[in-house]
């Protein structure tokens, strides 16, 4: 969602909490979930749906991180400098690069990726904060924007109650992640995600978009059909674009680190 709008409704939710709960300013809380939010298609659920069963814990296995590119990857991030993104504000990315990784710098706004991506197979590594701060979509929020538009969640998923499908590894408001394969907060993460990008033609879409993904190396989104461009509280927003848009990251204001981004375009056959 958009920036204004998150300020908006943090804002409004803040002011509610505070009246309701008499809690002190600095101690905001974000809501587990829903119950007011609009029914997913051919779901039982409605978005963001607080009632919906949050995923099973599977402790993930050894991964390898920090992973050598394959030889037809392009480098994104190497740990050195941000010179293959931008800020969406305009300019060069503003987030902090230091010690091979980069990190969010709050209100410095999304980052994107100067080269334009369709299907692709993507690596990306993040840490969350630590100690972790905040509860709920609160804690270690970020995501993975593919065509930046479809949110592939990032968030402190551990031991951290959270909507099913705003938890990391979630298509965000559309699809929770199979299982729950966050690890805790300090340590370093991977996400591996094939993207296909939705096809349009004559202002329609005529063939699906689909996202998998695994979440340190456990399979939490298999082949999942996208509904729609990423929003907040509100169904899946149809948005006909290009195949080759830029990658995005998203500043939700929080310190969340990044390092070994690399992607693989894929060709069609
Ligand atoms: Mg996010």
């Amino acid at each position: 969602m958009t920036s204004k709008i998150r300020v908006a409704l943090r804002s409004g939710l803040f002011a509610a909490l505070i009246a309701a709960a008499g809690v002190h300013a600095e101690e905001e809380k974000y809501p587990t979930g829903y119950t007011d939010a609009p029914q997913l298609p051919n779901s039982p659920w409605r978005v963001h749906d607080d009632n919906r069963p949050r995923p099973r814990v599977v402790t993930p296995g050894k991964v390898d991180q920090l992973a050598t590119p394959p030889s037809d990857a392009i480098v994104l991030f190497d740990g050195k400098n941000l010179d293959a993104w931008r800020s969406e504000k305009g300019g060069p990315a503003g987030w902090k690069v230091e010690n091979g990784y980069a990190e969010v710098v709050s209100g410095s706004g999304d980052i994107l990726t100067k080269q334009k991506f369709g299907d692709c197979q993507l690596h990306v590594e993040f840490r969350e904060p630590l100690p972790p701060t905040g509860n709920s979509q609160g804690r270690g929020n970020s995501g993975v924007f593919l065509a930046g538009l479809y949110e592939v969640q990032i968030l402190d998923s551990y031991d951290n109650l959270s909507y099913a499908d705003g938890q990391a590894g979630a298509v965000y408001g559309q699809s929770p992640p199979l299982v729950n394969a966050a690890r805790p907060p300090g340590g370093w993460q991977t996400y591996d995600i094939v993207y296909t990008s939705p096809r349009f033609a004559n202002g329609k879409q005529t063939v699906p978009g689909y996202v998998t993904v695994f979440h340190n190396g456990v399979l939490v989104q298999n082949h999942t059909q996208l509904l729609g461009a990423t929003v907040h509280h509100a169904l899946p927003k149809a948005v006909e674009h290009d195949i080759n848009m830029p990658l995005k990251l998203q500043d939700h204001g929080m310190p969340v680190r990044f390092r070994n981004i690399w992607i693989r375009p894929l060709v069609e056959k």
